[in-house]
């Protein structure tokens, strides 16, 4: 069977895995942030909007030929997980595209996300024009969400986000990344903090769901505190729906990798790096975000929850953790890597524990830089 095929690009927010993923542009038209290196190489390109149609079309028919599949084995049509593990198990059927839509419709066919990493460069109207195609061929979406760049946002008036948000884009999802305009620029945002501001504000104006995306660690031992207190100034005057927040990690082929081999940036320990996102919690007032700690890069997945009700419980979280014992807290680290924990509780799990302690004598007896290489070689397989 000859695969129907559309395309797809390289990543998405944790918060989408069950989304459909359809790509309006590829890689990214900035492509200068010293942290990232994600679309380095690649050069940025808006796809024709009947490219992006072709591919609408492609999806319904794939969705189309699942649930025929489903009614010729006796499944009424309906997308099951037995259906779905079928085709896994099919080689006909085990493709990329067949495997993205059966899952999608599993989870209900509700939402969409647009790729790639500034979608909303494109023009207004060209946008409007996919979403309303989107919306007419699947009418069971509910929520298109995109990444957006606070630069290319603070281009569009209100008016025009409110036509996206009326053609079906319900959430934007912006890397603020810090506040603090001295880091913007170490780290080639391309976008000042006031920009910043006035994206977000717009956004929220225009009805559609704001998620702003900070990186903790960013600021590095030289910056760590103002990183923090202007990231939290600047969230206080956006008021975003979510404040999602990941924690730095540095790859080869990323700038500010180069940086701190040079010596010249020295990155957070995992302790300081909790501390620097206590100080960013402290500083968050006046607001009704909800704080969410959706990445694997993080090390206290819990701090999570609803502002201000929830801000106490997520500092005792963190004050939990910095309390403890330094082997303690060194084998959390380890476990919460290694996948055995995910919260602080489970460090009362003799069972476990003792597991983790185990590797954790394995690691410092048998790896040469000990904890810190064998986090830093663990953590380097989560992006
Ligand atoms: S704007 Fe986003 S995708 Fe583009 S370089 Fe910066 S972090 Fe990477």
């Amino acid at each position: 069977m000859r695969p129907l095929t559309f395309e797809q690009g390289p990543i998405r927010p944790p918060s989408e895995a069950y989304s459909l993923l359809l790509r309006v542009t590829r890689n990214c038209p900035w492509n200068r942030c010293g942290f990232c290196h994600t679309y380095k190489g690649q050069r940025f390109q808006a796809r024709d909007v009947e490219e992006v149609k072709q591919d609408i079309d492609t999806i319904r028919q794939i969705a189309e030929e699942i649930k025929a599949l489903s009614w010729r084995q006796g499944q009424g049509g309906e997308v099951t997980p037995s259906l779905v593990r079928s085709f896994f198990r099919d080689p006909d059927r085990s493709w990329d595209g067949f495997r993205s839509v059966s899952l999608w419709l599993l989870n209900g066919g509700k939402n969409v996300f647009l790729q790639d990493a500034d979608s909303l460069c494109i023009k207004t109207e060209r946008m409007i024009e996919i979403l309303r195609y989107l919306m007419e061929t699947f009418p069971s979406i509910e929520r298109v969400t995109t990444y957006a760049r606070a630069k290319t946002i603070s281009r569009k008036s209100v008016e025009e986000l409110r036509a996206l948000f009326d053609a079906g884009l319900r959430r934007i999802h912006i890397g603020l990344e810090t506040g603090y305009d001295p880091l913007l620029q170490y780290v080639r945002k391309g976008v000042t903090a006031e920009e910043h501001v006035e994206a977000g504000r717009r956004v929220k104006a225009s009805g559609i769901s704001l998620s702003e995306y900070v990186i903790l660690g960013l600021g590095g031992r030289a910056m760590w505190q103002e990183h923090a207190t202007h990231t939290a100034k600047v969230l206080n005057a956006i008021d975003p729906d979510f404040i999602r927040v990941r924690t730095l990690k540095l790859l080869p082929g990323m700038p500010l990798f180069e940086k701190m081999e040079q010596g010249e940036f020295q990155l957070l320990t995992d302790d300081e790096v909790v501390r620097e996102e206590r100080l960013l919690i402290e500083g968050l007032e006046g607001i009704q975000s909800t704080f969410v700690s959706d990445h694997i890069l993080n090390l206290l997945e819990e701090v999570e929850g609803k502002l201000p009700e929830d801000k106490a419980e997520m500092l005792a979280v963190i004050d939990r953790y910095l309390a403890l014992p330094e082997r303690k807290r060194e084998n959390f680290r380890l476990g919460r890597r290694a996948g055995v924990y995910r919260v602080l509780d489970d460090l009362s799990d003799s069972e476990r524990y003792s597991q983790v302690e185990a590797a954790l004598n394995r690691v410092e007896t048998t790896i040469p830089g000990g904890l810190e290489k064998a986090l830093s070689d663990l953590t380097a397989s989560f992006i």
